[in-house]
């Protein structure tokens, strides 16, 4: 559906109930005055959360069919394409990672064409969206009447088991009708074997790892046996794990400081010299100034540029400034949007950065420049080019549009850069000299 299409009287009035539904909820607030009923309230409010997400995941599967009869039949368009441009407008309307919204996707198709019972559960309020999940996931790899099956079997419990006896009695059900699904799965799950962290708050980082169970057991019991975790007490063990993980991982001896010896940038304002101020670490995000005057001083320049200080200026709120005649994004002008965007610009993925891009595409005549650029990651730059996703505008507000909903996107500022007032002589002066090869931004 266009955007400027004219809705229809019906779906306009659709609209209409939608909200008044969700004013009508705020406006119970003041209709009672005593705690008598808020317990009952707080679990009808929960049935109707689960009627509600039901809705959604009927008209999310509606959805990708919708863009199926849209397409005409002589187009060529990549394996997926109405689902996958689906994700994006059900990640844009429900603020989901692209990968999040890709998944609940597919469990809506599943549970639209394969397991209507469970959605007939939501709609009376027995299930939410988070057990539907479950045994959409457990249930992976059935055929559509298995899948049925299994959801009939266990339907007269379901309402009284928590997540985990969930998932433990559909397991059991499936073994049951596919015995060896469990070793085909596990087999095909091994190969989404890998190790992944992100930022965590108080300057921590979370560092995970999906193994199989034998060689995952093997670590936990490698760390278990490690000098330090066994002499801990029950208390500490958990510290002293941590410590075992990064000694072993490191070759570093317990407590001794780890090197970050990685090849990172690091954007700090010039204030954050003289007095606390956030950096920006790229690939980890927002630091506070302390951990960022320390990363400068393990890293003295005699070792090579493990960290790469860049300051920015202050007033130069927009990084908007180079460009290049080469038609694709390479060495500082492609480093310096990486620096820029810092996450993909997609809105809610916010995944590091593996694309530059051209928003106006060079075969239409746009320009490689930082202001015609934008940072994505690899999963976007693809979906960025199916049919019915349009990007429009410039580095400064790109416009994402899918069918209605359109989602503006903004670089984020530099750290640093609050206050909008010209920077002073010495600033100026001070910034011209650590920027060192890139081009000071001009303001218009
Ligand atoms: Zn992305």
């Amino acid at each position: 559906m266009d955007e400027n299409e004219v809705l229809t009287e019906a779906e306009q009035a659709a609209l209409a109930l939608v909200r008044e539904c969700r004013s009508r909820i705020n406006s119970t607030a003041g209709q009672f005055d005593s705690a008598r009923i808020g317990d009952v309230l707080i679990r009808e409010l929960e049935y109707l959360k689960h009627a509600v997400s039901a809705r959604q995941i009927e008209l999310t599967a509606r959805l990708v069919t919708d863009a199926k009869d849209r397409l005409r039949p002589e187009t060529k368009v990549a394996a997926g394409w109405a689902a996958r441009v689906t994700a994006v407008a059900v990640g844009f309307a429900r603020r989901r990672h692209p990968a999040a919204a890709a998944r609940l996707v597919r469990q809506a198709q599943v549970l639209t064409h394969e397991m209507p019972s469970i959605l007939d559960a939501m709609r009376a309020g027995e299930l939410g969206e988070e057990q539907a999940a479950i045994l959409v996931r457990e249930t992976d790899g059935l055929d559509p009447a298995a899948r049925a099956q299994v959801a009939d079997e266990i339907s007269d419990r379901w309402h009284r088991l928590g997540d985990r006896g969930l998932r433990e009695a559909t397991r059991c059900v499936v073994n049951r009708l596919d015995p060896d699904l469990a070793q085909v799965r596990a087999i095909a799950a091994a190969q989404d074997r890998h190790v992944n962290w992100r930022s965590a708050p108080d300057s921590m980082l979370r560092l995970t790892a999906l193994l199989p169970v034998r060689e995952g057991l093997a670590c936990v019991q490698a760390l278990q046996a490690a000098d330090d975790v066994a002499k801990a007490s029950a208390a500490d063990r958990g510290r002293a794990m941590a410590d075992a993980l990064v000694s072993r991982v490191t070759g570093r001896a317990a407590g001794e400081p780890a090197p970050v010896d990685v090849r990172v940038n690091l954007m700090i304002p010039i204030e954050a010299l003289i007095k606390d101020a956030s950096g920006h670490l790229e690939g980890y995000g927002t630091i506070p100034g302390h951990l960022a005057r320390d990363l400068i001083a393990a890293c003295p320049d005699e070792d090579g540029p493990a960290v790469r200080r860049i300051f920015t200026a202050p007033g130069h709120d927009e990084l908007i400034g180079m460009e290049s005649s080469s038609r694709t994004y390479r060495g500082l002008l492609r480093e310096f949007i990486t620096l820029r965007d810092q996450r993909c610009r997609t809105p809610f993925c916010e995944s590091p950065v593996k694309h530059i891009d051209h928003i106006t595409p060079a075969a239409e005549g746009g320009k490689t420049t930082a202001a015609n650029a934008e940072a994505g990651c690899e999963r976007c730059n693809y979906t960025k080019e199916l049919p019915g996703y349009f990007v429009t505008g410039g580095a400064e507000k790109v416009t994402h549009r899918v069918g209605r909903l359109t989602m503006i996107s903004t670089p984020p500022r530099p750290p640093g850069t609050r206050r909008r007032q010209p920077p002073s002589g010495l600033e100026r002066h001070f910034a011209e000299v650590i920027w060192d090869g890139f081009t000071a931004p001009k303001r218009e």
